[in-house]
Protein backbone atom coordinates (compact mmCIF):
# COMPACT_ATOMS: atom_id res chain seq x y z
CA UNK A 1 0.00 0.00 0.00
CA UNK A 2 1.19 3.32 -0.78
CA UNK A 3 2.46 5.41 2.71
CA UNK A 4 1.25 8.56 2.98
CA UNK A 5 3.48 11.55 2.97
CA UNK A 6 1.13 14.26 4.29
CA UNK A 7 -1.08 14.27 7.26
CA UNK A 8 -3.83 17.05 7.52
CA UNK A 9 -6.14 18.15 10.25
CA UNK A 10 -9.22 19.38 9.15
CA UNK A 11 -10.13 23.30 10.11
CA UNK A 12 -12.28 21.87 12.46
CA UNK A 13 -9.31 20.70 14.51
CA UNK A 14 -7.82 24.05 15.01
CA UNK A 15 -6.03 24.52 18.74
CA UNK A 16 -8.97 26.72 20.28
CA UNK A 17 -6.22 27.34 23.56
CA UNK A 18 -2.80 28.26 23.22
CA UNK A 19 -0.27 26.49 25.11
CA UNK A 20 1.77 28.19 27.98
CA UNK A 21 5.39 26.80 28.87
CA UNK A 22 5.65 28.83 32.63
CA UNK A 23 3.75 26.26 35.03
CA UNK A 24 5.44 23.42 33.37
CA UNK A 25 8.99 25.29 33.77
CA UNK A 26 8.13 25.79 37.65
CA UNK A 27 7.01 22.37 38.30
CA UNK A 28 10.23 21.01 36.85
CA UNK A 29 12.14 23.64 39.33
CA UNK A 30 12.87 26.41 37.03
CA UNK A 31 12.27 29.36 38.10
CA UNK A 32 11.33 32.10 35.20
CA UNK A 33 13.49 35.29 36.24
CA UNK A 34 11.84 38.60 35.83
CA UNK A 35 12.91 41.29 33.01
CA UNK A 36 14.53 44.33 35.06
CA UNK A 37 14.02 48.59 34.64
CA UNK A 38 17.03 49.61 32.36
CA UNK A 39 17.39 52.25 35.11
CA UNK A 40 16.17 51.01 38.71
CA UNK A 41 17.27 47.62 37.79
CA UNK A 42 13.75 46.18 39.77
CA UNK A 43 11.60 43.94 38.22
CA UNK A 44 9.85 45.79 35.79
CA UNK A 45 5.86 45.93 36.33
CA UNK A 46 2.74 45.79 34.23
CA UNK A 47 1.99 49.23 34.07
CA UNK A 48 5.78 50.24 32.68
CA UNK A 49 4.84 47.99 29.82
CA UNK A 50 1.58 49.95 29.11
CA UNK A 51 2.83 52.67 26.71
CA UNK A 52 3.87 50.05 24.48
CA UNK A 53 1.37 46.88 25.03
CA UNK A 54 -2.20 46.49 24.78
CA UNK A 55 -3.25 44.96 28.47
CA UNK A 56 -4.34 41.87 26.97
CA UNK A 57 -0.54 41.25 25.86
CA UNK A 58 0.68 42.42 28.94
CA UNK A 59 -1.30 39.82 30.86
CA UNK A 60 0.05 36.92 28.78
CA UNK A 61 3.41 38.03 28.96
CA UNK A 62 3.15 37.60 33.17
CA UNK A 63 0.24 34.62 32.45
CA UNK A 64 0.93 31.30 34.54
CA UNK A 65 -2.56 30.11 33.56
CA UNK A 66 -1.56 26.50 30.89
CA UNK A 67 -3.80 27.19 28.85
CA UNK A 68 -5.31 30.79 26.99
CA UNK A 69 -8.10 30.62 24.87
CA UNK A 70 -7.78 31.97 21.72
CA UNK A 71 -10.59 34.57 20.43
CA UNK A 72 -13.08 33.38 17.62
CA UNK A 73 -11.54 36.49 15.94
CA UNK A 74 -7.98 35.24 15.89
CA UNK A 75 -9.25 31.63 14.68
CA UNK A 76 -11.41 33.12 11.88
CA UNK A 77 -7.92 34.47 10.26
CA UNK A 78 -5.59 31.74 11.26
CA UNK A 79 -8.42 29.68 9.35
CA UNK A 80 -6.97 31.22 6.17
CA UNK A 81 -4.57 29.31 6.18
CA UNK A 82 -4.16 26.76 9.31
CA UNK A 83 -3.63 24.13 10.31
CA UNK A 84 -0.47 23.66 8.28
CA UNK A 85 0.47 20.89 6.77
CA UNK A 86 2.77 17.93 8.35
CA UNK A 87 4.99 15.75 5.63
CA UNK A 88 6.95 13.33 6.33
CA UNK A 89 10.18 13.55 3.68
CA UNK A 90 10.39 10.16 2.32
CA UNK A 91 12.08 11.52 -0.51
CA UNK A 92 14.69 13.04 1.16
CA UNK A 93 14.98 9.76 3.85
CA UNK A 94 15.49 7.87 0.67
CA UNK A 95 18.53 9.99 -0.87
CA UNK A 96 20.03 9.84 2.66
CA UNK A 97 19.50 6.38 3.05
CA UNK A 98 18.58 6.97 6.79
CA UNK A 99 15.96 4.76 8.53
CA UNK A 100 15.31 7.78 10.37
CA UNK A 101 11.55 8.57 9.87
CA UNK A 102 11.75 12.34 9.07
CA UNK A 103 8.78 14.65 9.44
CA UNK A 104 8.50 18.53 8.44
CA UNK A 105 5.37 21.18 9.81
CA UNK A 106 5.30 23.55 7.23
CA UNK A 107 4.87 27.31 8.33
CA UNK A 108 5.52 28.63 4.83
CA UNK A 109 2.16 28.03 3.74
CA UNK A 110 0.98 31.42 5.52
CA UNK A 111 0.32 34.02 2.91
CA UNK A 112 3.43 36.11 4.51
CA UNK A 113 4.88 32.93 4.14
CA UNK A 114 6.28 32.17 7.62
CA UNK A 115 5.10 30.80 11.28
CA UNK A 116 4.84 35.22 11.81
CA UNK A 117 1.62 35.92 11.11
CA UNK A 118 0.45 33.58 13.87
CA UNK A 119 1.32 36.10 16.69
CA UNK A 120 0.60 39.00 14.19
CA UNK A 121 -2.32 38.05 13.63
CA UNK A 122 -2.95 38.46 17.57
CA UNK A 123 -0.78 41.26 18.50
CA UNK A 124 -3.39 43.19 15.85
CA UNK A 125 -6.24 41.81 17.32
CA UNK A 126 -5.77 42.81 20.79
CA UNK A 127 -4.64 46.06 19.63
CA UNK A 128 -8.00 46.42 17.47
CA UNK A 129 -9.85 45.25 20.40
CA UNK A 130 -7.67 48.46 22.94
CA UNK A 131 -8.98 51.20 20.28
CA UNK A 132 -5.02 51.60 18.75
CA UNK A 133 -5.09 53.24 15.76
CA UNK A 134 -1.39 52.90 14.76
CA UNK A 135 1.22 50.30 14.81
CA UNK A 136 5.22 51.03 15.05
CA UNK A 137 7.61 47.63 14.20
CA UNK A 138 11.20 47.13 12.90
CA UNK A 139 11.71 44.25 10.67
CA UNK A 140 15.63 43.13 9.71
CA UNK A 141 14.96 41.44 5.72
CA UNK A 142 11.19 42.07 6.31
CA UNK A 143 9.50 38.70 7.38
CA UNK A 144 8.09 39.86 10.37
CA UNK A 145 7.40 43.54 8.63
CA UNK A 146 5.19 41.67 5.74
CA UNK A 147 3.24 39.18 8.53
CA UNK A 148 2.21 42.69 10.75
CA UNK A 149 1.23 44.59 7.48
CA UNK A 150 -0.82 42.03 6.58
CA UNK A 151 -2.35 41.52 9.61
CA UNK A 152 -3.02 45.04 10.64
CA UNK A 153 -4.36 45.24 7.30
CA UNK A 154 -6.95 42.90 8.04
CA UNK A 155 -7.87 44.76 11.52
CA UNK A 156 -8.21 48.18 9.55
CA UNK A 157 -4.98 49.40 12.20
CA UNK A 158 -2.05 51.85 10.28
CA UNK A 159 1.19 49.96 10.75
CA UNK A 160 4.86 52.01 10.48
CA UNK A 161 7.55 49.60 9.92
CA UNK A 162 11.62 50.66 10.54
CA UNK A 163 13.24 47.88 8.08
CA UNK A 164 17.69 47.77 8.31
CA UNK A 165 18.25 50.07 5.62
CA UNK A 166 20.34 47.20 4.43
CA UNK A 167 17.49 45.33 3.34
CA UNK A 168 15.88 47.83 2.67
CA UNK A 169 18.45 49.04 -0.05
CA UNK A 170 18.77 44.78 -0.98
CA UNK A 171 15.50 43.27 -0.89
CA UNK A 172 12.80 45.78 -2.57
CA UNK A 173 10.22 42.78 -2.89
CA UNK A 174 9.55 42.33 0.64
CA UNK A 175 9.45 46.10 1.14
CA UNK A 176 6.58 46.05 -1.88
CA UNK A 177 4.45 43.13 -0.04
CA UNK A 178 4.62 45.43 3.37
CA UNK A 179 3.72 48.45 0.62
CA UNK A 180 1.03 46.81 -0.74
CA UNK A 181 -1.01 45.95 2.38
CA UNK A 182 -0.68 49.22 3.11
CA UNK A 183 2.47 49.79 5.38
CA UNK A 184 4.16 52.79 5.93
CA UNK A 185 8.19 51.44 5.45
CA UNK A 186 10.74 53.56 6.31
CA UNK A 187 14.98 52.50 5.95
CA UNK A 188 16.76 52.79 9.66
CA UNK A 189 18.50 54.47 11.18
CA UNK A 190 16.51 57.26 9.72
CA UNK A 191 16.31 60.96 10.61
CA UNK A 192 12.58 60.62 12.23
CA UNK A 193 14.05 59.15 15.68
CA UNK A 194 16.50 60.95 18.04
CA UNK A 195 17.92 57.01 18.37
CA UNK A 196 17.85 56.74 14.54
CA UNK A 197 19.72 60.66 14.45
CA UNK A 198 22.01 59.68 17.08
CA UNK A 199 23.31 56.79 15.14
CA UNK A 200 23.74 58.86 12.28
CA UNK A 201 25.22 61.59 13.56
CA UNK A 202 28.14 59.14 14.41
CA UNK A 203 28.34 56.85 11.55
CA UNK A 204 26.39 58.30 8.42
CA UNK A 205 27.14 55.45 6.57
CA UNK A 206 25.27 53.11 8.93
CA UNK A 207 23.63 50.10 6.95
CA UNK A 208 21.73 49.70 10.35
CA UNK A 209 20.77 46.70 12.86
CA UNK A 210 17.85 44.99 14.24
CA UNK A 211 18.76 46.52 17.25
CA UNK A 212 18.75 49.76 16.18
CA UNK A 213 15.75 49.49 14.26
CA UNK A 214 13.96 48.41 17.76
CA UNK A 215 15.03 51.07 19.18
CA UNK A 216 13.60 53.56 16.75
CA UNK A 217 10.18 51.51 16.59
CA UNK A 218 10.15 51.67 20.69
CA UNK A 219 11.15 54.97 20.39
CA UNK A 220 7.83 55.97 18.15
CA UNK A 221 5.85 54.34 20.52
CA UNK A 222 6.95 55.83 23.80
CA UNK A 223 6.79 59.55 22.72
CA UNK A 224 3.46 58.61 20.57
CA UNK A 225 1.05 60.11 23.80
CA UNK A 226 -0.61 56.68 23.35
CA UNK A 227 -1.59 57.40 19.27
CA UNK A 228 0.94 54.32 18.15
CA UNK A 229 1.36 50.98 19.98
CA UNK A 230 4.59 48.51 19.63
CA UNK A 231 5.03 45.60 18.32
CA UNK A 232 8.11 42.50 18.76
CA UNK A 233 8.16 39.68 16.24
CA UNK A 234 9.97 37.73 18.89
CA UNK A 235 11.73 36.99 21.76
CA UNK A 236 9.26 38.21 24.22
CA UNK A 237 6.51 35.27 26.26
CA UNK A 238 3.41 36.43 24.65
CA UNK A 239 5.04 35.72 20.73
CA UNK A 240 6.24 32.35 21.90
CA UNK A 241 2.58 31.66 23.08
CA UNK A 242 1.29 32.38 20.09
CA UNK A 243 3.67 30.09 17.59
CA UNK A 244 2.36 27.50 19.86
CA UNK A 245 -0.43 26.62 17.70
CA UNK A 246 2.64 25.33 15.59
CA UNK A 247 3.37 22.21 17.89
CA UNK A 248 -0.40 22.00 19.02
CA UNK A 249 -1.18 20.18 15.73
CA UNK A 250 1.72 18.80 15.24
CA UNK A 251 1.26 16.67 18.37
CA UNK A 252 -2.22 15.69 16.84
CA UNK A 253 -0.79 15.10 13.07
CA UNK A 254 2.11 12.87 14.69
CA UNK A 255 -0.60 10.55 16.11
CA UNK A 256 -2.21 10.42 12.48
CA UNK A 257 0.66 9.66 11.39
CA UNK A 258 1.18 6.41 13.68
CA UNK A 259 4.00 7.83 15.32
CA UNK A 260 4.35 8.07 19.55
CA UNK A 261 6.83 10.64 20.79
CA UNK A 262 9.53 12.31 18.25
CA UNK A 263 13.14 11.44 19.04
CA UNK A 264 14.39 14.33 18.36
CA UNK A 265 12.78 18.08 17.47
CA UNK A 266 14.78 20.30 15.49
CA UNK A 267 14.23 24.21 14.62
CA UNK A 268 16.30 27.13 14.09
CA UNK A 269 16.52 29.92 16.75
CA UNK A 270 16.79 34.08 16.11
CA UNK A 271 14.44 35.05 19.18
CA UNK A 272 13.42 31.96 19.68
CA UNK A 273 9.50 32.08 18.97
CA UNK A 274 9.10 29.56 16.22
CA UNK A 275 11.29 26.66 17.41
CA UNK A 276 9.84 27.44 21.26
CA UNK A 277 5.90 27.37 18.77
CA UNK A 278 7.09 24.00 17.91
CA UNK A 279 9.01 22.47 20.86
CA UNK A 280 7.25 23.68 23.73
CA UNK A 281 4.17 21.36 23.75
CA UNK A 282 6.56 18.68 23.35
CA UNK A 283 8.98 19.44 25.78
CA UNK A 284 6.56 19.90 28.62
CA UNK A 285 6.44 16.11 28.67
CA UNK A 286 10.21 15.84 28.84
CA UNK A 287 9.83 18.63 32.06
CA UNK A 288 7.51 16.33 33.97
CA UNK A 289 9.43 12.91 33.07
CA UNK A 290 7.08 11.26 30.35
CA UNK A 291 9.20 11.41 27.47
CA UNK A 292 13.43 11.67 26.61
CA UNK A 293 12.47 13.85 23.54
CA UNK A 294 15.59 15.69 22.30
CA UNK A 295 15.46 19.32 21.46
CA UNK A 296 18.22 20.80 19.26
CA UNK A 297 18.56 24.40 18.58
CA UNK A 298 20.36 25.85 15.75
CA UNK A 299 22.32 28.99 14.76
CA UNK A 300 24.14 30.83 12.43
CA UNK A 301 27.73 30.30 13.09
CA UNK A 302 27.79 34.42 12.67
CA UNK A 303 25.74 34.95 15.13
CA UNK A 304 25.99 31.86 17.98
CA UNK A 305 24.09 33.67 20.82
CA UNK A 306 23.23 29.77 22.59
CA UNK A 307 26.63 28.45 21.53
CA UNK A 308 28.76 31.05 22.30
CA UNK A 309 26.80 33.78 24.16
CA UNK A 310 26.68 34.60 27.80
CA UNK A 311 23.81 34.15 30.09
CA UNK A 312 23.14 37.62 31.34
CA UNK A 313 20.57 40.55 32.16
CA UNK A 314 21.12 42.23 29.12
CA UNK A 315 18.77 45.19 26.47
CA UNK A 316 16.56 43.92 23.82
CA UNK A 317 17.55 47.05 21.93
CA UNK A 318 20.82 49.18 21.04
CA UNK A 319 19.85 52.55 22.64
CA UNK A 320 18.40 51.06 25.87
CA UNK A 321 14.86 51.61 25.35
CA UNK A 322 14.14 48.36 26.21
CA UNK A 323 14.01 46.29 29.77
CA UNK A 324 16.81 44.27 30.85
CA UNK A 325 16.09 40.65 29.97
CA UNK A 326 17.61 37.24 31.30
CA UNK A 327 18.66 35.69 28.31
CA UNK A 328 21.59 34.28 26.26
CA UNK A 329 23.57 37.12 24.33
CA UNK A 330 26.57 38.18 22.67
CA UNK A 331 26.26 42.03 24.00
CA UNK A 332 23.24 44.65 22.69
CA UNK A 333 26.16 46.58 20.60
CA UNK A 334 27.74 43.33 18.39
CA UNK A 335 26.38 43.34 15.05
CA UNK A 336 26.25 40.29 13.42
CA UNK A 337 28.23 39.89 9.95
CA UNK A 338 25.49 39.68 7.23
CA UNK A 339 24.37 36.40 7.11
CA UNK A 340 21.37 36.10 4.67
CA UNK A 341 19.25 34.45 7.02
CA UNK A 342 18.30 37.74 8.01
CA UNK A 343 15.58 36.83 10.49
CA UNK A 344 18.50 34.97 12.75
CA UNK A 345 20.81 37.78 13.31
CA UNK A 346 19.96 39.18 16.49
CA UNK A 347 22.12 39.65 19.69
CA UNK A 348 19.72 37.73 21.82
CA UNK A 349 17.18 35.07 22.96
CA UNK A 350 14.05 34.60 24.39
CA UNK A 351 14.46 34.09 27.98
CA UNK A 352 12.21 31.01 28.35
CA UNK A 353 14.56 28.96 25.67
CA UNK A 354 17.52 30.62 27.31
CA UNK A 355 16.78 28.99 30.33
CA UNK A 356 15.54 25.31 28.65
CA UNK A 357 18.97 25.61 26.97
CA UNK A 358 21.46 26.46 30.41
CA UNK A 359 19.52 23.49 32.27
CA UNK A 360 20.49 21.11 29.91
CA UNK A 361 16.63 20.48 28.56
CA UNK A 362 17.79 21.76 24.45
CA UNK A 363 20.66 21.34 22.82
CA UNK A 364 22.26 24.39 20.23
CA UNK A 365 24.27 23.96 17.54
CA UNK A 366 25.78 26.29 15.07
CA UNK A 367 26.60 26.51 11.07
CA UNK A 368 28.53 28.35 8.51
CA UNK A 369 25.97 30.21 5.46
CA UNK A 370 27.59 26.98 2.84
CA UNK A 371 26.92 24.06 5.11
CA UNK A 372 23.00 25.69 5.92
CA UNK A 373 22.86 26.10 1.69
CA UNK A 374 24.43 23.15 0.65
CA UNK A 375 21.09 21.18 3.24
CA UNK A 376 18.80 23.67 1.94
CA UNK A 377 19.42 22.71 -1.84
CA UNK A 378 19.50 18.50 -0.75
CA UNK A 379 16.22 19.38 0.84
CA UNK A 380 14.58 20.91 -1.95
CA UNK A 381 15.94 18.23 -4.58
CA UNK A 382 14.16 15.92 -2.43
CA UNK A 383 11.00 17.26 -1.74
CA UNK A 384 10.54 20.15 -3.57
CA UNK A 385 10.36 23.05 -1.28
CA UNK A 386 13.17 25.95 -1.09
CA UNK A 387 13.08 26.60 2.37
CA UNK A 388 13.85 29.76 3.80
CA UNK A 389 17.37 30.62 4.86
CA UNK A 390 16.51 30.56 8.13
CA UNK A 391 14.88 27.51 8.25
CA UNK A 392 17.42 26.07 6.25
CA UNK A 393 19.48 25.61 9.50
CA UNK A 394 17.20 23.32 11.39
CA UNK A 395 17.41 21.05 8.02
CA UNK A 396 21.27 21.32 8.22
CA UNK A 397 20.90 19.55 12.24
CA UNK A 398 18.38 17.27 10.39
CA UNK A 399 20.55 15.82 8.19
CA UNK A 400 23.15 15.20 11.23
CA UNK A 401 20.76 13.39 13.00
CA UNK A 402 19.73 10.99 9.97
CA UNK A 403 23.43 9.85 9.16
CA UNK A 404 24.06 9.37 13.07
CA UNK A 405 20.90 7.27 12.97
CA UNK A 406 21.80 5.68 9.99
CA UNK A 407 25.20 4.53 11.79
CA UNK A 408 23.44 3.66 14.91
CA UNK A 409 21.12 1.63 12.49
CA UNK A 410 18.28 3.03 14.47
CA UNK A 411 14.55 3.90 13.12
CA UNK A 412 14.86 7.17 15.12
CA UNK A 413 11.97 9.68 14.44
CA UNK A 414 12.78 13.36 13.56
CA UNK A 415 10.35 16.58 13.69
CA UNK A 416 11.50 19.50 12.38
CA UNK A 417 9.95 23.03 11.86
CA UNK A 418 10.17 24.19 8.17
CA UNK A 419 9.23 27.30 9.39
CA UNK A 420 9.60 29.57 5.87
CA UNK A 421 9.75 29.11 1.96
CA UNK A 422 12.60 31.46 0.56
CA UNK A 423 10.50 32.51 -2.43
CA UNK A 424 12.31 35.58 -1.74
CA UNK A 425 15.57 34.96 -1.05
CA UNK A 426 16.52 34.05 -4.45
CA UNK A 427 19.58 36.77 -4.14
CA UNK A 428 21.17 34.30 -1.50
CA UNK A 429 20.43 31.14 -3.31
CA UNK A 430 22.12 33.05 -6.63
CA UNK A 431 25.25 34.25 -4.30
CA UNK A 432 25.27 30.34 -3.13
CA UNK A 433 25.15 28.80 -6.53
CA UNK A 434 27.94 31.30 -7.89
CA UNK A 435 30.06 30.79 -5.26
CA UNK A 436 29.58 34.24 -3.61
CA UNK A 437 28.68 33.00 -0.30
CA UNK A 438 31.13 34.18 2.27
CA UNK A 439 31.60 32.27 5.61
CA UNK A 440 31.87 34.83 7.95
CA UNK A 441 34.34 33.99 10.96
CA UNK A 442 32.66 35.11 14.29
CA UNK A 443 34.97 37.41 16.01
CA UNK A 444 35.45 36.89 19.41
CA UNK A 445 37.23 40.27 19.93
CA UNK A 446 33.90 42.27 18.73
CA UNK A 447 31.79 39.77 21.35
CA UNK A 448 34.34 40.79 23.86
CA UNK A 449 33.65 44.36 23.42
CA UNK A 450 29.91 44.19 23.17
CA UNK A 451 29.70 42.23 26.47
CA UNK A 452 32.10 45.24 28.19
CA UNK A 453 29.12 46.99 26.89
CA UNK A 454 26.61 44.66 28.89
CA UNK A 455 24.75 47.04 31.48
CA UNK A 456 25.40 46.43 35.24
CA UNK A 457 22.72 44.21 36.61
CA UNK A 458 22.79 41.04 38.90
CA UNK A 459 24.64 38.37 37.67
CA UNK A 460 23.43 35.26 36.49
CA UNK A 461 26.82 33.25 36.64
CA UNK A 462 26.64 32.40 32.84
C1 LIG B 1 11.99 35.43 11.58
C2 LIG B 1 12.21 34.06 11.14
C3 LIG B 1 12.89 33.12 11.96
C4 LIG B 1 13.54 33.48 13.26
O1 LIG B 1 12.72 33.97 14.27
P1 LIG B 1 12.30 33.09 15.52
O2 LIG B 1 11.59 34.03 16.41
O3 LIG B 1 13.54 32.52 16.13
O4 LIG B 1 11.43 32.03 15.00
C5 LIG B 1 12.97 31.81 11.52
N1 LIG B 1 12.46 31.42 10.33
C6 LIG B 1 11.82 32.29 9.52
C7 LIG B 1 11.29 31.80 8.22
C8 LIG B 1 11.67 33.63 9.90
O5 LIG B 1 11.03 34.49 9.10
Amino acid sequence: MMEPTRFDLSQDRLPTAWFNIMPSLVQAGIQPLPPLHPGTKEPVTPDLLAPLFPEALIMQEVATDEWIDIPGGILDVYRLWRPSPLHRAVRLEQALRTPARIYYKYEGVSPAGSHKPNTAVAQAFYNKEAGTKRIATETGAGQWGSALAMACSFFGIGCQVLMVKASYEQKPYRRIFMETFGAEVIPSPSPTTQAGKAILEAHPDSTGSLGIAISEAVEVAATSNGAVKYSLGSVLNHVLLHQTVIGLEAKEQMKLAGESDPHIVIGCVGGGSSYAGLAYPFIADRLAGRTQTRFIATEPAACPTLTKGRFAYDLADAAGMTPLLPMYTLGHSFVPAPVHAGGLRYHGDSPSLSLLVKHGHMEARAYTQSEVFDAAVRFAHAEGIIPAPESAHGLKAVIEEADAAREADEERVILVNLSGHGYFDMQAYDDYLNGRLPDFEFDPAAEDAAIADLPDAPSLGG
